[in-house]
């Protein structure tokens, strides 16, 4: 049993097509320096835990530890052959509604389903929300939420 996997970076801008339209809008990580870690990694949906660097001016409450559902891959519904992106929803409604350039850290709980390409749309809307939905309810289960108090969050 290894160390949960962690990743850490830079929020910066994805394509700009799809996640807010989908109403999950989702904190880009910058995959350069992750590459090590993220290479072998399976492509798909994960879920864990996430904190946003404290920012001054935002309120205590977005730098908080929070559930987040993760996808790492190339998006093959939305858009072809690109790079591997990494992508959070965090489950909380910030007060700034823009956080790229703060840091961002993850801890992945579990993987909920591999990387796949959906016929439509409203396909994978509908299983994006599912696998938010299976994020939130792994995440209360004991054994996540003593990930939740993680060494690398900050408290
Ligand atoms: P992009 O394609 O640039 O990643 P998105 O439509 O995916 O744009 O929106 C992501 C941005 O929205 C994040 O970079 C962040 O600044 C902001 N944001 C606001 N609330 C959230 C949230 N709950 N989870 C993730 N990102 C959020
Ligand atoms: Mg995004």
């Amino acid at each position: 049993q290894g160390r949960p996997l962690e990743l850490e970076g830079e929020v910066v801008a994805g394509c700009g097509r799809g996640s807010s339209k989908m109403g999950v809008p989702t904190a880009n990580i910058a995959p350069g320096p992750l590459a090590a870690k993220l290479e072998g990694l399976p492509l798909g949906v994960y879920f864990g835990w996430a904190q946003l660097d404290a920012a001054p001016g935002q309120p205590e409450e977005d730098s908080a530890v929070h559930k987040m559902a993760m996808n790492i891959g190339r998006r093959p519904s939305i858009e072809d052959g690109t790079d591997i992106t990494v992508e959070v929803h965090i489950l909380h409604s910030f007060a700034a509604a823009d956080f790229r350039g703060q840091q961002l850290r993850v801890i992945v709980g579990g993987f909920i389903r591999p990387e796949m390409r959906f016929g439509s749309l409203d396909e994978l809307i509908a299983r994006i929300k599912a696998d938010v939905g299976i994020a939130k309810a792994q995440l209360d289960l004991p054994e996540h939420q003593l990930c939740k108090a993680h060494e690398m969050f900050v408290r």
